[in-house]
């Protein structure tokens, strides 16, 4: 008999007070009686709706199945034929607009809590099994492919190469790979152990990863055909962040996200030894709704803000983050002002911003988004004091490699063109992830990694 309880498990997390002051992981992970306990709920639906929602068709009924009888290494394995990263996907993807939301349990009462049991089977395989040395066998196919960026993209895309018998280089232009992974969402939500242990797999399968290759700068895509590969897959994602054009951007104390987050993420910010400090600000404004707007907002609450804004022009409704963040970042402390949009940042004699000069919104019809368009209410101006502003209102991918690779062909919002099979407009060069679809999500980055490997696969090998 299944467990028809209406409620999920509830995930054990630190408390709310005491983690706002640390970097460790926030969700603690079910226990394994938890994690059995909330396989019942799953009704091994015959049409599987959930996975329909999940953008890679992970088995999820069949992983369920066998952790109903504690099968859980056998779960995992489940899950890695169809996604090879399910640490990092049971933590971050939005599983309620995903699997979760397409759940037959969801429709009276909550979903199974799929994205905690493909987190519970992976960190229990990682824990238990995954310290023996695998016996890798592959045979050699003779094709040479480069990897530009080690987001979830391009590890994805090098993994299916090498498992297939490719060479494969990866060229990553920071000092440690993983993108996003490891400078972007922090440490509280995605351990970096977590991504290394990945990354470690694909070394294991003689993936070579070259950091501090900057492709565009230190190699051009053609020098690389030139070197001998004979395929290459550009993973760059979408890491050049947008501004809001007002005035006082360039004052002190303004970050964008991705500047403020690697500060933190990448260069550790927040131990006493840093060499990059970030700002220990009492009053933060964050500008933006979506995921990268909730971490940066709850990092700056970690280095000791007292008031912490989420500064919103929707409403909490259109917000993009996930529901998750949305809530743990309010019982942090962190204080939403939705329908309210920035005009202009406003600095002392020195330059550094000292408060933000906002205007009240509301909504009218919905834009080319589907989501309703914010309208500026006459005469609603105020003044929201800050000593720092954290700009979170998108990124788009840098232009680096198109004005470096001839024949390598953008749209208007600077994304790489590239066909189903992530083939672009230059001949044996793939892309995919955000540097295709401008800023998106993991599990599709992984999702175009593995599409461009099997098209890479299909074409060479021939
Ligand atoms: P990236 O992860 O951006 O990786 C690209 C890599 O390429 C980087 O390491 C970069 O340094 C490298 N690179 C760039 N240019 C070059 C070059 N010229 N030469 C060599 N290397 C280069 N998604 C979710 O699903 N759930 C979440 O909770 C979530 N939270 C997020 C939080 C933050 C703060 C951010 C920024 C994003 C978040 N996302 C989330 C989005 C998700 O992380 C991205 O969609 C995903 O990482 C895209 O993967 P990618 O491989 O295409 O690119
Ligand atoms: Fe199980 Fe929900 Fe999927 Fe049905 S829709 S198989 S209940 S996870």
């Amino acid at each position: 008999m299944p467990n028809m309880s209406l409620t999920k498990n509830s995930m054990p997390t630190q408390e709310a007070n005491v983690r706002n002051k640390n970097f460790s992981e926030v969700a603690l992970g079910y226990s394994e009686d938890q994690a059995f306990d909330e396989a019942q709920r799953c009704l091994n639906c015959k049409n599987k709706p959930c996975v329909a929602g999940c953008p890679v068709g992970i088995d999820i009924p069949a992983f369920i199945e066998l952790m109903k009888v504690r099968d859980y290494k056998g779960a995992y394995g489940k899950i890695t034929e169809s996604s090879s990263l399910p640490a990092v996907c049971g933590r971050v993807c939005p599983q309620e607009s995903q699997c979760e939301g397409k759940c037959v349990r969801g429709i009276k009462g909550e979903s199974v809590g799929i994205g905690r049991l493909e987190r519970f089977a992976a960190d229990y395989y990682s824990k238990t099994d995954n310290n023996e040395k695998k016996e890798l066998s592959i045979t050699k196919n003779g094709i040479k492919a480069a990897v530009v960026g080690s987001g979830p993209a391009g590890l994805t895309c090098a993994g299916e190469l090498a498992k297939n018998g490719c060479e494969v280089t990866v060229f990553e232009a920071l000092h440690k790979p993983g993108g996003v992974l490891v400078y972007g969402i922090p440490e509280f939500r995605l351990p970096k152990a977590v991504v290394a242990k990945e990354v470690d797999g694909l070394r294991e399968m003689g993936v070579e990863i070259i950091t501090n290759a900057v492709i565009g700068r230190t190699i051009t895509v053609d020098e690389l055909f030139e070197q001998g590969y004979n395929a290459i897959f550009i993973g760059s994602g979408a890491g050049l962040p947008n501004f809001m054009k007002i005035p006082g951007e360039s004052l002190k104390g303004v970050y964008s996200a991705n500047e403020y987050l690697t500060r933190i993420n990448l260069m550790k910010a927040y131990l006493d030894e840093s060499d990059t400090p970030a700002k220990r600000a009492k009053n933060v404004a964050v500008v933006g709704g979506g995921n990268v707007a909730m971490d940066a907002a709850r990092c700056a609450k970690r280095l000791g803000a007292e008031n912490v804004y989420i500064v919103y022009r929707r409403s909490e409704t259109e917000m993009p983050a996930r529901l998750e963040e949305v809530h743990h970042a309010k019982e942090e402390g962190i204080i939403f002002k939705t329908l309210c949009n920035p005009v202009e940042i406003i600095g002392d004699e020195s330059g550094t911003v000292t408060k933000m000069k906002c205007v009240e919104m509301t909504l009218g019809e919905p834009d080319a988004s589907g989501r309703k368009r914010p309208v500026e209410k006459p005469d609603s101006e105020f003044i929201l004091e800050c000593d720092a502003v954290i700009m979170s209102i998108g990124t788009s991918p840098n232009p680096l490699i198109k004005d470096t690779t001839e024949g390598l062909d953008t749209n208007r919002w600077g994304c790489i063109v590239a066909d189903e099979d992530g083939l672009t407009t230059r001949e044996n060069v793939y892309a995919g992830g955000d540097a295709v679809t401008g800023a998106a999500t993991v599990i599709l980055a992984m999702g175009a990694g593995k599409t461009a490997a099997q098209a890479i696969l299909k074409k060479l090998k021939k």
